[in-house]
């Protein structure tokens, strides 16, 4: 008969786990405490237009990458996948004027000079160690601790470059670094698209990830490709059980043994792979003694390990924005949970046939939040967060009409959603959808997705890893099945 795989929580990192434990001859079954799959990668629609709650960007649409292998290994992405045609990460405007961080470097280089020539030294630096940064591909094959000198010295041939970038910006956060321009737009910019505490070189990595076409959106959004996945592991003979939620991990002698469901239900298992916020894992499923001090250190200090999440708004719009763009503007203050915001974006999705009904499209905007920020909407009484949600629509709009006069009587709203949506859907520490943010003060959360004193317990998520994301969470779900593999010495190679 075949070990037994329960694995909690169909998101991502959950439906990997799933795939690989199916790969490598386990029996596998997800439990899911919501009716469909893909945890924080969906969408959901109103008034039937679909809205989309996450891929900005997908890092590992380039083929030949060890994360693209993973992709595809799972069924979120094909060969004939088709992409997003979107050519530029972003558009930052202050005062009457705008620069782009296109697709092609040259480009903006070009422009950003143009716009303030003052900087050009600085630009042209940003743009050669962007172009280094193409270089830092996300290692997908297996966890770091099992790698080989070989391993380690392939790295080093392939990302030559990228220790240049690290030594140069992992120590100054992008609030810090915008200083180095002169410009005040290219300033914007800079703290624009990531929080401004964030270590400078994540701007880097992510821009050269769009730039280098390994970064790009699958049509059909985020959760089609959930989906996608769901199909890929239920072919592969997995069993997954919504509304289903997890109230503990049994463990009996220091071993886990099995789940128990919040109907009280118990079901036996030989490993349990937990894919599910941190916070829920060692403050709920087993108890809070387990944690380690890396997690603890970063829950106690939120200065340095900030979370973020974000209050969001969806519209139809009749305007035909057919460039996918993303437009970070001026707004008026506006307090949003804790602080006050003077910069928002707007995203125009007329990209995807999948956000457009009756020659109207979606647009959606998002006011990034943080700890402190979620303290206040947790503070709340119902009627106060529906009250606060009603002022804050009318006040965004408000400022998006400013900045796009066309909008003027043509913004339909269709949804609000706020750091406590994520934190009633998926259980999210803080609303947060990623994980602990890498800012230069922060040590390096280190966990290899063992829990001391527990056996046939592997965690998976995106809290394994920091910064957290799509790709991380993936990974990790592949990762939890190789520890357990290597700890019964079977091959790792799935
Ligand atoms: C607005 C937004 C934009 C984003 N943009 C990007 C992007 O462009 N690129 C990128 O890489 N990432 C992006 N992300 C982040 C990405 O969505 C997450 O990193 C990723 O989906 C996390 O996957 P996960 O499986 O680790 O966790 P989750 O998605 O949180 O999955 C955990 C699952 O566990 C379930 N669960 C929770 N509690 C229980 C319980 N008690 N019992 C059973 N099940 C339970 C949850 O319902 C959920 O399905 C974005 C996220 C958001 C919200």
């Amino acid at each position: 008969m075949k070990e037994k795989i329960v694995v909690i929580g169909g998101g991502i990192a959950g439906l990997t786990a799933g795939i690989y434990a199916l790969k490598a001859g386990f029996e596998a079954q997800i439990y899911e405490k919501n009716s469909i799959p893909g945890g924080e990668c969906i969408g959901w629609n109103r008034k039937g237009y679909h809205i989309d709650n996450c891929i900005h960007w997908l890092t590992g649409t380039k083929k030949g990458t060890q994360m693209y292998d993973l992709w595809k290994e799972t069924g979120a992405l094909s060969d004939e996948t088709e992409y997003a045609k979107i050519n530029a990460f972003y558009t930052s405007t202050h005062e009457g004027k705008s620069v782009t961080l296109y697709n092609d470097l040259e480009k903006t280089k070009k422009e950003l000079i143009e716009a303030s020539p003052e900087d050009e030294e600085e630009i042209k630096k940003f743009i050669q160690y962007v172009e280094y940064s193409k270089q830092c591909l996300f290692p997908a094959e297996k966890p770091m601790e099992m790698w080989g000198i070989k391993d380690y010295i392939s790295m080093g041939k392939d990302m030559a470059d990228m220790p240049k970038v690290m030594k140069e910006y992992s120590k100054i956060s992008l609030g810090e670094y915008a200083l180095r321009f002169k410009s005040p737009l290219l300033r914007k910019m800079i703290c624009d698209y990531l929080p401004k505490e964030y270590c400078a070189y994540s701007l880097l990595v992510s821009y050269a990830t769009m730039a280098d076409g390994n970064g790009s959106i699958p049509m059909g959004a985020s959760l089609q490709m959930s989906l996608r996945m769901e199909k890929r592991f239920k072919e592969l003979g997995g069993k997954i059980y919504y509304n289903k939620g997890v109230d503990s991990i049994v463990l009996k002698n220091k071993k886990a043994e099995g789940i128990k469901l919040e109907d009280g239900t118990v079901v036996e298992c030989d490993y349990v792979i937990p894919a599910v916020d941190s916070n829920l894992l060692f403050n709920r499923f087993i108890p809070k003694s387990y944690m380690p001090s890396d997690f603890k250190r970063a829950y106690d200090n939120a200065k340095d390990y900030p979370v973020i999440s974000g209050f969001q708004i969806a519209y139809a719009v009749s305007v035909n924005y057919d460039r996918g763009e993303t437009v970070f503007i001026d707004i008026d203050p506006i307090k949003v949970g804790n602080r006050t915001f003077d910069r928002m974006y707007v995203k125009a999705y007329g990209y995807d046939p999948i956000f457009v009904k009756d020659n109207k499209q979606v647009i959606q905007t998002c006011i990034s939040q943080t700890d402190e920020d979620f303290e206040i909407w947790k503070s709340m009484s119902k009627e106060e967060y529906r009250e606060y949600k009603e002022k804050l629509i009318a006040a965004v709009s408000e400022r998006i009409v400013k900045s796009f006069p066309e909008l003027d009587g043509d913004l339909e709203y269709l949804d609000c959603w706020t750091p406590l949506t994520y934190e009633r859907y998926c259980n999210a520490y803080h609303g947060s959808y990623m994980s602990f943010v890498s800012t230069p003060q922060a040590k390096q959360i280190k966990f290899n997705g063992r829990i001391k004193g527990i056996k046939n317990l592997y965690m998976a998520g995106q809290w394994t890893g920091s910064t957290g994301g799509l790709p991380v969470a993936a990974a990790s779900g592949k990762f939890a099945v190789q520890r357990l593999l290597k700890d019964i010495k079977r091959d790792i190679n799935i």
